[in-house]
């Protein structure tokens, strides 16, 4: 990341991100504008004070000057929080449009995109990431600009007051800055290794807690507490370090105004007594100097914060140019009955290793085809070849003679229905699961009856509140047979032409299997249907079934031709497929 952060560019890239998210030019300028004119009133303030302090002295209290005073005070107090509101207005919108970008492009990326990347990284790259660009447009970026004037306006002035006294003063800044350096870039580093860090903490406290139950009965809590305990003594020794440096850090500074304090009041005190200066000029002096000291602070930050930018930026792009899906281009009539043709397709997730090979076979309109296999033979590859989540390498997958890619991907997938093992239950209601991803108004009794047809009717009346029952991660718990009968109620809703099944490994007691079988042929009848299959009634009942081992299909035909002719097939169905009450009876 550090180098890539240093390739050219970088800075434009930066720049050109922040422009496309369309700031608010306008309100930014306003409100650099205000700042500049608070930082300009603070510098004005000294030069009253050093009036009021020699006034003093001349024992008359002008009434004038002290009105003008509480003016300027009072302007730069508004103006000033004027400033930082809009600011952080203005870098909210800046955050907002690219979160928005960001998000439309996560939901474009394919399947393959969230292989490759952890999801912990990817949700950083949504909130942290953003954040510290929003800091550099609503914060840093201004007290830079005001921090530069603050130091530029207070020196000019001090050179004009007394260019000697100035000169002592600014010999001691290269010094402290070559003193300071070091600390500086440890710091840098520190704080570099502390973000990786938590960002490696955060996935581990990410992973853990969403697959707690797994912890629990696999009794890794030990294993899993080394982990995190790990996490954290690593990120205990970086603040140990950065209190350290800050340690090393904060004396020197404070040292440093305390040197520049006692050199200009030693050195102007005598100025004063020797009429030189006045004691006003004094004052005003070394209230310039904190004009000068604490911008200092404000504009070193800005470059540390900067770089952090820089890198974030660069991790942003990185999610912004990755390639899309296209859902909408290509050819949106998908024919209504059709034949899949998978013809000799291989694919491989990683280069040369291959998880199908020259795979060949064909699905008619309306049948049910089997895909039996060992698992790990490529049978939920195959399916995710079939919804286009990636693209074979070799061969192609055709549907009524022309290859699946040619179709628009949102047409192509509205024709499908998926209903997987694990029957994924979003957080909401009943009602709102069995709808979910259906793109059409449904009214309750459609609803109702498709639920009715996934035998889910009965149980969703018995819960606490109906459809309207809240189940997903605070609602309550869906059991096994529950969720595969909502799954199937959904894809009745959805009610697609073709229809993929992954049939569950787990068992469900006799009677919900009975019963989620019975809601699956309501599913299954009239359509086309490929079934990942792992029991005996389903291969029995299919129209053709396609072995594949290894990658490879090694058979196809009817269970009992099958059964009779292939070896491998008949030892892995009296082995693996898994006979059930349902088909007994
Ligand atoms: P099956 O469904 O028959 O059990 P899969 O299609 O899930 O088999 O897996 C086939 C092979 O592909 C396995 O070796 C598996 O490790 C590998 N595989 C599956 N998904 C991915 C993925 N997203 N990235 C890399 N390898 C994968």
């Amino acid at each position: 990341m550090m180098e890539a952060s240093n390739k050219p560019g970088s800075w434009r890239r930066l720049w050109n991100l922040i422009l496309q998210a369309k700031p608010p030019k306008l309100l930014l300028l306003t409100a650099l504008l205000l700042s500049v004119m608070t930082t300009l009133a603070g510098l004005i303030l000294p030069l009253f004070t050093k009036n009021l302090v020699d006034g003093f002295s001349a024992a008359s209290l002008d009434r004038k000057q002290i009105v003008a005073l509480g003016t300027v005070f009072l302007a730069q107090a508004i103006a000033g929080g004027l400033s930082v509101y809009m600011l952080n207005l203005g870098g909210n919108r800046v955050v907002a449009a690219i979160r928005e970008r960001l998000w439309r492009k996560m939901l474009a990326l394919p399947v393959a995109y969230f292989d490759r990347h952890k999801t912990g990284e990817t949700i950083s790259r949504m909130t942290n990431d953003t954040a510290v660009v929003k800091g550099l447009v609503a914060e840093h970026f201004a007290s830079f600009c005001t921090g530069i004037l603050s130091v530029a306006g207070a020196l000019a002035i001090m050179l004009t007051m007394d260019w000697r006294m100035t000169a002592i003063m600014l010999l001691v800044f290269p010094v402290t800055a070559l003193m300071m350096m070091p600390v500086g870039r440890a710091m840098f580093r520190i704080s570099k290794g502390m973000q990786e860090e938590t960002a490696r903490f955060t996935a581990v406290l990410n992973r853990v807690l969403s697959e707690i139950r797994l912890v629990k009965a696999s009794g890794s809590e030990p294993v899993e507490y080394v982990q995190g305990a790990d996490g954290i003594e690593k990120l205990f020794r970086f603040g140990r370090r950065e209190g350290r440096a800050q340690a090393v850090l904060s004396p020197l500074v404070s040292f440093v105004i305390l040197l520049l304090l006692v050199t200009i009041i030693g050195y102007g005190g005598a100025q004063v007594s020797a009429g030189a200066i006045t004691a006003g000029e004094l004052v005003a002096f070394i209230l310039y100097l904190f004009q000068i000291v604490m911008p200092l602070t404000q504009i070193t930050h800005f470059f540390t914060q900067l770089q952090k930018a820089k890198g974030a930026t660069e991790s942003i792009i990185e999610i912004l140019e990755s390639e899309e899906e296209d859902l909408e281009s290509g050819e949106r009539n998908v024919p209504e009955a059709g034949t899949i043709e998978v013809d000799r397709v291989s694919f491989a997730y990683k280069a040369n290793e291959p998880v199908l090979k020259n795979v060949s076979f064909t699905i008619e309109h309306g049948k049910k085809t089997a895909i039996v296999g060992p698992s790990g033979s490529g049978k939920t590859t195959l399916f995710s070849l079939l919804e286009r989540f990636y693209a074979p390498d070799e061969g192609a997958i055709r549907f009524g003679g022309r290859g699946i890619e040619t179709y628009a991907l949102s047409a192509w997938r509205r024709k499908l229905g998926y209903v997987s093992q694990e029957c994924p239950i979003i957080a909401g209601t009943i009602r709102e699961n069995i709808g979910y991803g259906v793109d059409r108004i449904v009214s309750d009794r459609e609803l109702e009856e498709a639920a009715r047809l996934a035998y889910a009717d009965e149980f969703i009346r018995q819960l606490p509140e109906g459809y309207d029952t809240e189940v997903g991660e605070r609602g309550i718990k869906l059991s096994g047979g529950q969720r595969q009968r909502i799954a199937i109620a959904r894809a009745l809703l959805r009610n697609p032409d073709i229809l993929m099944l992954d049939e569950a490994t787990s068992s469900l007691d006799s009677r919900s299997e009975a019963v989620v079988q019975q809601a699956l042929s309501n599913l299954m009848a009239g359509r086309t249907t490929i079934i990942i299959a792992h029991r005996l009634a389903t291969v029995a009942d299919a129209d053709r079934i396609v072995f594949l081992d290894k990658g490879r299909v090694t058979g196809i035909g009817t269970h009992d031709e099958l059964y009779r002719s292939h070896a491998t097939y008949r030892e892995f169905a009296d082995r693996q497929l898994k006979l059930d009450d349902s088909a007994a009876s």
